[in-house]
This record gives C-alpha cells, structure tokens and sequence, in this order.
C-alpha cells in the first residue's frame, strides 16, 4: 500500500500548503485508513484565538464596505480553486476521515454548490420594503452583516460545513474563524490554502476574513466564549451542542446548532421494495455509517418486514469494505478505536435489551492493525428499546415492526433527534401525511428516498436534540 503520510503531503503542496505547516506540532492527525500519522499541527492558545478574532474583527469593519456583488467575485474564485483541485482535495478528505473516494470528492462538490449559491445570493440580497401607517412614509428592512462568524466543525464532513457557513458568511459581509475539528486538522488548511490562492487573485481583499485555529475543546470554548463572535455555527454532538448553546447564551450571543440525529425510514405494504433496498443500504452503511443523516432505524409493516430484511442481509453480505481510496470499496473504516468500541458497546446494549444481531463484526484486522473497519450490523429489536433511542455514529441499523401507521409516526418521532426521516410507500395519503404537519417532526422529510444527504438551496437542519439551526 502507498504511505499515506507521502500522499497526503503530496497533496497539501499542491493545494498549496506551505510546508513545514504539517510536520511538528502538537496535534497530530491520523488516516483512519491505516491508522498511523500523516502529519503534526500546531495547537493555538486562547491567547490566539483572541487576537484571532480581534483580526477579524478589523477585516469585518472593512469588508462590509465592499459591496455585496462584489464580495461575491471573491467566492467564484474560491469555487474556481476548489474546481480546479477537486479531486486533490477530495482524496485529502478520503485520506483523513475514511469516507470512499466517491464521497470525498461529492464533498468538495458541495462546497462548489454553495459557492455558486452564495455568489448567486451576493446580488439579491433583498429585504421587504411595507406599506408604513404614517402618511407619506415608507419603511424597509435591511440586513446587514453581523461581525465576527465563529464555525466550529465536525470530523466526518470536515471540508463541506465550513463552506456552507464560509462562503455565505462571506458575500453578507462577515469574515469567519473556524474551528475544524482535532481530527481532521490538514483538510482545513487545505480549505485555508484554497482561499488564500482565490483571495491573491482578488488582490484587495482583507487578508484575515478566513483564519482557522486549531486544537480541541479547549480551543473551540475559548471561540464560544469571545463576546466579539457574533455568531457561532456549531456542527457536531448534541453533548458540544448542548455546551456551546448554554455558553453563548450566557453572552446573549447568537448560535446556529447543526447536532446529531437518530434518522429512520419507515417502510409501508405498498413499498417499492427494490427501491426501498437501495436507498437503505445507500443511507445505513455509507461512510460507515457517520453522517448525521445515516439511516440508523427501520420501522417496517409487519407484513413486508422477513422479505425485507432478508434481502438487505444479501445485500450487505455483498459490500466490498476495504480502503476508500481504491475504486471498488464501497464502506471504509470508522474514524478511530473509541467509535469501533461504541459500536460495540451498542451491539452489547442491544443484545441485552431483546435485540438479535447480524455482522458487526471487526474484519482486516491483519491487514489494518491499527484501523477498525467493520461489517455493518442489522439488528432485529423487540421494539424501541433504549439503545434505539439513541444515536452511535456506526453502521448499525436497528428493525422495529410496526401494525397501524399511526403507530409508524409514532415510533418515528419517538426519539430526541429530529434530523431526517423517509418514508418509502407507493400510497400518496401516507407521503402526504408523512410530509404534513402531524407527520415526521423532523427537519428533513423525504419520499421514496434515502435519509442521508443534503442539497444546496433546502434549508438543511433537524429540530429538538439536533439544535434548531438551518444551513445552506
Ligand atoms: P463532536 O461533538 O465530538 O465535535 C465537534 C466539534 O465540536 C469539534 O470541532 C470539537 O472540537 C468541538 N467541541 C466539542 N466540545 C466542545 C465544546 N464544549 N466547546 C466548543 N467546541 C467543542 O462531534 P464529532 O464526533 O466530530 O462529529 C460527530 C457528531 O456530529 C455526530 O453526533 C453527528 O450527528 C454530528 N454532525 C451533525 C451534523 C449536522 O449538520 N446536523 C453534521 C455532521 C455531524
């Protein structure tokens, strides 16, 4: 196998990541691929962070001037750069989160999306002009930017999420400190090289509209806790959410919460069963089962329940999981040793309350000694036990049966999260109850496809334990 510490290098220089960047440092980052190192980070200090965001703030007070359309020519350089080096960028993805080669560029795809967006948005960025009570009057809405955006992101979407607050963050006046997550530090300075390049072409731009800091919770409270943030964007756990909520709460500052979801699928008699397998097996076990979007529960009619189980057990018996970095792998490995142990400890959990489980299993052990890849797990549970309530960023995909479909929503909105949900049916009075407002209480409400994924131009967010925040 190629090392993957050369690889990665490789592509940092080529994004243009001055070297010397990622070879000493206190942080260091690991492939999941293989387990071993391929770089060293620098760590800041909350002394840095708040000179960080004093820069900023400075950069804020100037760009807010420039007009909105023009700050737009500053993001179509930007996608400009993430066209040109897609795939680089996308393998760097693959290299430092494990999600298949095809993922890792989709990611950078969405970045290009929004990018286009926002530059779109940079020249309609309207407000309502209302009819005033007092004679000769009229009264308007205006938006103007907010200051300092502080993003802090999570490991398994480490490119997308800053893009989706960056580059709208940007065309609205704002200039943004992010936070990457401590396990993916090399991809944000990918990002940050990027933008360096967009921003020399765009010759007079700010030169601190875009710094990343580095280090783990301590460097991200330090972010939170900075009254001249105005905004923080936060993507990740709903145990961070839950912190960084009450923290900036405490400053009166403002948050947008992107947190974790425990997504289902409910599966109806009139199902198209091939479709339903596919878009299941897509959404359970792609990326391993680690996006906040992944199908974790399937609640199923009792009378189609064997049939499909039993084909989604062929199906995942038949997944290539290997490196995502060749072509033919279809499920790479899970971030690291404490998400392999989660999972176990939910296969442990399951059993104990009732559950019968299918793979799971820990396979190229011998090959990967120091990586966990893993054969992702079904499992038939008596009903909504507690471990189904909760969410284990693993392939595990729970089953639950259910009689009348009232008792279907029921189970469905039962949990804390409200992420994403689907229904498969071919019965247009089940999709359009599914979708109306006694229906999923979730952000995202899909029919006849897969819970995961998003797309530029929805607003993308979850309700109760994932946060409120809307993004894109
Ligand atoms: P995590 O919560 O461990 O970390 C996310 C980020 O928050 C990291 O950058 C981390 O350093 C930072 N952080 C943690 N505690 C903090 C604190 N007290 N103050 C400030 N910063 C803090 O999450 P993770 O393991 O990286 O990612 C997986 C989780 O993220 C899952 O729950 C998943 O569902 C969720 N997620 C949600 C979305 C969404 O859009 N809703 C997208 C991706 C991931």
């Amino acid at each position: 196998m190629i090392d993957l510490e050369d690889f990665a290098q490789t592509l940092l220089s080529r994004v243009g990541v001055p070297q010397g960047a990622t070879s000493s440092g206190g942080l260091v980052a690991h492939s999941p691929i293989d387990g071993k190192s391929i770089g060293k980070v620098a760590t800041h200090t909350r002394h840095d962070i708040d000179a960080a965001v004093e820069r900023g703030q400075e950069d804020f007070l100037a760009w807010r001037a420039v007009p909105a359309p023009r700050r737009g020519e500053l993001i179509r350089l930007l996608a400009e750069q993430l066209r040109a080096e897609k795939e680089a960028l996308g393998a760097l993805v693959t290299i430092e989160t494990g999600k298949i080669l095809s993922e890792g560029t989709g990611e950078v795809q969405e970045m290009i999306d929004i990018c286009d967006f926002a530059v779109g948005l940079s020249r309609q960025l309207y407000g309502l002009t209302i009819a005033s009570e007092r004679p000769g009057h009229r009264m308007m809405e205006t938006w103007h930017p907010l200051g300092v955006v502080g993003v802090i992101s999570a490991f398994n979407f480490p490119v997308a999420v800053w893009s989706w607050n960056f580059a709208l963050a940007i065309v609205c006046g704002n200039s943004v400190v992010w936070k990457p997550s401590e396990r993916t530090p090399l991809t944000a300075l990918a990002c940050q090289a990027l933008f360096e390049r967009a921003a020399k072409l765009f010759a007079d731009a700010p030169p601190f509209l875009s710094q990343v800091i580095r280090g783990g919770v301590a460097v991200g409270e330090a972010l939170v806790d900075n009254p001249k943030v105005a905004l923080v964007s936060a993507t990740g756990s709903t145990r961070m959410g839950r912190e960084v909520g009450q923290r900036v709460a405490r400053r009166l500052g403002r948050s947008l919460l992107e947190l974790g979801g425990n997504n289902a699928v409910i599966v109806t008699p009139s199902a198209d069963l091939e479709l339903a397998i596919r878009g299941i097996l897509f959404a359970a076990v792609g990326t391993a089962g680690q996006r906040c979007t992944s199908t974790r529960r399937l609640i199923v009619h009792a009378s189609v329940r064997d049939t499909l189980v039993e084909r989604l057990k062929t199906a995942y018996s038949g997944l290539s999981i290997g490196n995502p970095l060749e072509p033919k792998t279809l499920l790479g490995p899970l971030i690291n040793a404490q998400a392999f142990d989660a999972m176990q400890a939910a296969l442990r959990d399951a059993r104990a309350e009732g559950g019968v489980v299918f793979g799971g299993d820990r396979v190229l052990q011998s090959e990967f000694p120091a990586a966990y890849y893993v054969k992702p797990a079904i499992v038939e549970m008596p009903s909504q036990t507690a471990v189904v309530q909760r969410e284990t960023f693993a392939p595990i995909l729970y089953v639950v049966t259910y009689q009348g479909f009232d008792d279907a929503l029921e189970i469905q909105n039962a949990v804390a999260h409200g992420l994403s949900s689907s229904i498969f049916t071919n019965d247009v009075r089940e999709a359009e109850m599914f979708m109306s407002a006694v229906g999923s209480d979730c952000g995202i409400a899909n029919v006849n496809v897969g819970t995961s994924g998003a797309e530029i131009g929805g607003a993308f967010g979850g309700n109760k334990d994932t946060g409120g925040g809307r993004e894109s």
